[in-house]
């Protein structure tokens, strides 16, 4: 008698009951009560700042990180998010931002303009519709009908050193341009999610998308693992699916560090060791510990956690 579908199923099921192990084997403790935010570059300070408060009037994760976020892109001095981000090369703000909670949920806007805040447009996006990723004039709309306000992003500082960028063009290094916020937290019941947004690369060809709202690159977060952002040259973090990367790490074992470190090394290998470029990563591991790598020159990260918030500088691989 041939075998009915519902026990084949439940035989796959027992065949498949031994998944590879995560962290190695050994079960790590979910660390709760110890809220911990984490964000990149010293913008971070601040928005882990918002994170915290968030969480202290009953946010979790998702709502943390979706504050720490937004006080970049409300800040006009922050000039790679949000207002005041640098503009494309013809001199239009265009922004990008994702955002992943710990039920594995996404939401995403790309090359959305004239909004303040696309970090809580892609939390609407994730909540409030089908898909996960709305881009350009469609994102924009959706935000209007959603009730966000249309502004001007370009501040009359970030026109000008535009103007100024336009007289000769100059090929911008990818260290002058990297300054994207990613901001991981993890809440009192152990919970992770992330955000990221950021106005991209400064004079970038119109049109031109980051890996800042495209999850697995910019951003990923997986609750039963660990959560990882990035900053630096997204085409490069795209091309090695960055922060999926560092999360699958974490999952085969990888100390929280360690996976970044190994991530990086991919892109370094691929540039025959010497990249002129910058990539760092940030990652919260689900028993608590945090870690962080870079390529070269240095990068500094914001870490929130019981009553400190503190900057810490790294020095790159290279
Ligand atoms: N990752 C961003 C991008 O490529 C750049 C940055 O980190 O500022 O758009």
């Amino acid at each position: 008698m041939g075998m009915k579908r519902r026990d084949f199923i439940k035989t796959t099921a027992i065949g498949l009951a031994a998944p590879t192990t995560i962290f190695g084997g050994s079960k790590l403790k979910t660390n709760k009560n110890d809220p911990i935010i984490l964000s990149t570059w010293d913008h971070g300070l601040p928005a882990n700042d918002a994170g915290l408060i968030s969480l202290q009037n009953g946010g979790n994760a998702m709502d943390a990180a979706e504050a720490g976020a937004r006080i970049p892109e409300g800040d006009p001095k922050s000039t790679s998010v949000g207002f005041g981000g640098l503009p494309d090369e013809q001199g239009n703000v265009t922004l990008d931002a994702c955002v992943m909670d710990s039920t594995g949920n996404a939401g995403s806007v790309a090359f959305i303009q004239n909004i303040k805040h696309p970090v809580s447009v892609a939390r609407k996006v994730m909540e409030d519709t089908k898909h996960v990723m709305l881009v350009g004039e469609g994102a924009r709309q959706f935000a209007v009908s959603q009730g966000f306000e249309e502004i001007d992003l370009l501040t009359n500082e970030s026109k000008a050193a535009w103007e100024k960028w336009k007289k000769k063009r100059r090929k911008m290094t990818p260290h002058e341009t990297h300054d994207t916020i990613a901001v991981l937290a993890q809440d009192n019941k152990g919970d992770l999610a992330g955000a990221c947004t950021t106005s991209g690369w400064a004079y970038k060809m119109h049109g031109r998308v980051g890996d800042s709202p495209i999850i697995g690159a910019g951003l990923f977060v997986d609750n039963e693992v660990g959560c990882a952002g990035g900053t630096g040259l997204g085409e490069e973090v795209i091309k090695t699916a960055g922060s999926f990367l560092v999360v699958e790490l974490m999952r085969q074992g990888y100390d929280p560090t360690k996976a970044c470190e190994e991530a990086l090394n991919r892109v370094i290998k691929k540039h025959n060791g010497n990249p002129d470029f910058q990539i760092a990563y940030i990652a919260i591991r689900k028993d608590g510990k945090i870690g962080s790598a870079c390529i070269k020159w240095s990068f500094e990260y914001a870490l929130a956690r019981g009553e400190q918030n503190k900057l810490h500088k790294i020095k790159g691989l290279l």
